[in-house]
């Protein structure tokens, strides 16, 4: 007999709720473990049959008094969802909830438009993946499917500033070609926090 695997719509890490809201993305990064069709992250195995509903994701940030940060994550790009994490997050903030949005920074590229104003009062927090210091690395890492994608990125956090007040970048230490040092230097010239991490870490 075959039984169900259970479906994963919210897990907890370090002291904050991660809602699994997508499992889609615009980039293909090799170093991704969807890459590999792997959907276990630490212990949690996030491959989704249907996407939550923003009822479910509600439910599934539970009491919000036991979590540091909501955050929205994956694995996949929370951003694609975009009409979904402003519900959600609304309701959540309401709450009183800190939210935190983890994201590769192309959501507007994605919906070829400045989302970020849609995000002020509901992100409180922002963490982008810079993945690079380049856009030839970048690429290289990240295999976007649409030209210029670095300068979209980099383009959103531009933007995001306007109306986010705690934006972080980050990227991975040790991968082939990033230059960590240059990555944080890149933040520090956009006026922004920066974050190595490390590979298959979530945070
Ligand atoms: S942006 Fe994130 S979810 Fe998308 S492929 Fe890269 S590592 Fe995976």
């Amino acid at each position: 007999m075959t039984t169900e695997k259970e479906v994963i719509h919210g897990y907890t890490l370090h002291g904050n709720r991660y809602l699994n809201v997508s499992n889609r993305c615009n980039l293909y990064c090799h170093f991704c473990p969807r890459m590999d069709n792997d959907w276990n992250v630490k212990g949690y195995e996030l491959a989704l049959k249907n996407e939550p509903t923003a009822a479910e994701l509600i439910a599934a940030a539970g009491d919000i008094s036991e979590h540091h940060e909501i955050v929205f994550c994956g694995l996949g790009e929370p951003t694609i969802r975009l009409e979904t994490i402003i519900e959600v997050g609304r309701a959540l903030k309401a709450q009183g909830a800190r939210i935190r949005l983890n994201t590769n920074g192309l959501g507007n590229q994605y919906h070829q438009r400045d989302i970020t104003p849609e995000l002020e009062g509901i992100v409180d927090v922002l963490s982008i993946s810079l993945n690079a210091q380049n856009a030839e690395i970048f690429e290289k890492h990240c295999l976007p499917r649409k030209e210029n994608s670095y300068q979209a990125l980099l383009d959103f956090v531009d933007c995001a500033k306007q109306h986010i007040a705690d934006i972080s970048l980050t990227a991975v230490d040790g991968l082939e070609g990033v230059d960590i040092k240059a990555c944080e230097q890149i933040a520090r010239n956009l006026g922004v926090k920066f974050r190595g991490r490390l590979l298959d870490e979530v945070g």
